[in-house]
């Protein structure tokens, strides 16, 4: 992919940092914040070839070397510079230092994310090391770091020390999902570009034209999603419409009153089988709210539901639940999320939970 035009629905963000470019004014620091997977590293990685792409810069400017392209970076209070209209907007895609960034090979485009859990604070006295240098070829060196939330308090510090006294020709952009996650004196000298959900017409356009994904399917997924197509596309590489119409059948056959043993059975057997599947846990609860919560909004405002697919069982079940015996259902996942959270036994805590649901 090049171009920025490809990133759908961060114009805004896009336009805010070309224009930065454009105006030679490009701050230290940048704070990425948004919900996961809505295009934000993805963007970083064009801003940063955009930063330092020779091709287009080449053709365009014959009569001067790519060495001549001066990028002024300022403080975010600091005066806007004279633009530069000769610079370009969108990268090539295609020269070597493009090439190079794309496939995460550059040298000066530096790339931190958590080793494990966390962000430790090794990664950034080495990051500190690196940086006492000059870069080795770009314009602009680019730090990108991705879940900067996930810095432990040791990390963060040493991050600020950085960015109280920030090096030439380098740029860091921090990704996070909430502003409020990142120490506020790092925040305060970084300047924020909010990135914004996809809507989900869009994610279903193109679950549709890119996956070939059926318009029923396409609407739950993206209605799932959150605004990310990336989660739109686990939710499609993980079944988890099969998954989800498995969950359904097994926790409410919908028409039985008083559970036999063997249904009991089958539930324990299902959350064998998912606490077998740790790393999708949270979009499995996540499927259970969603449940839950078109159950009691079908009645107020059944435009607004997620699994709309299943409007006919929705229908049918809203009339044999009561809104209190929904809320205390929510509840119950809330309490094992927070349990889960918390290291407790995923197979002993998906028990608990589905025999409540059950109830
Ligand atoms: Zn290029």
């Amino acid at each position: 992919m090049c171009g920025f035009e490809k990133i759908i629905g961060q114009t805004q963000p896009i336009r805010i940092l070309t224009t930065l470019l454009q105006n030679g004014n490009v701050p230290h620091a940048l704070t990425f914040i948004g919900n996961q997977g809505i295009g934000k590293h993805t963007v970083a990685t064009m801003f940063a070839m955009l930063c330092n792409c020779v091709g287009n810069v080449d053709a365009k400017n014959t009569n001067q070397s790519d060495s001549k392209q001066a990028i002024t970076i300022g403080s975010i209070h600091s005066a806007p510079q004279i633009p530069n209209s000769e610079l370009i907007y969108n990268p090539c895609g295609v020269c070597k230092v493009c090439r190079k960034i794309k496939s995460g090979n550059h040298p000066d485009i530096i790339l931190i994310k958590p080793s494990g859990q966390f962000i430790k604070i090794e990664q950034i006295r080495d990051l500190r090391l690196i940086i006492t240098m000059k870069p080795y070829s770009a314009k602009l060196r680019v730090v990108i770091i991705d879940d900067a939330q996930t810095m432990n308090q040791a990390a963060a510090n040493a991050l600020l020390k950085v960015l109280e006294e920030p090096p030439d020709r380098t740029v860091f952009i921090l990704i996070a999902k909430n502003k409020r996650d990142l120490l506020p004196t790092i925040t305060s000298r970084c300047q924020p570009i909010r990135f914004h959900p996809i809507s989900l017409q869009h994610i279903e356009a193109m679950l549709m034209t890119q996956k070939n994904v059926v318009p029923e399917k396409a609407t739950v997924l993206a209605a799932m999603s959150y605004g990310s197509f990336s989660k739109a596309l686990s939710l499609l590489e993980n079944d988890w419409i099969n998954r989800r119409d498995l969950l359904i059948r097994t926790i409410w056959p919908g028409t039985v009153n008083a559970r036999s043993v063997q249904s009991s059975a089958m539930i324990m057997a299902l959350a064998a089988r998912f606490a077998r599947d740790k790393d999708n846990i949270t979009e499995i609860l996540d499927g259970i709210k969603s449940w839950l919560r078109d159950l009691l909004i079908y009645r107020y405002c059944p435009e607004k539901m997620i699994n709309y697919d299943l409007i006919d069982k929705i229908h049918y079940m809203s009339e044999q639940i009561t809104v209190g015996t929904l809320l205390e259902k929510l509840e119950a996942v809330q309490t094992a999320e927070r349990k889960i959270r918390a290291n407790a036994n995923l197979r002993l805590t998906l028990d608990s939970l589905f025999m409540q649901l059950t109830r």
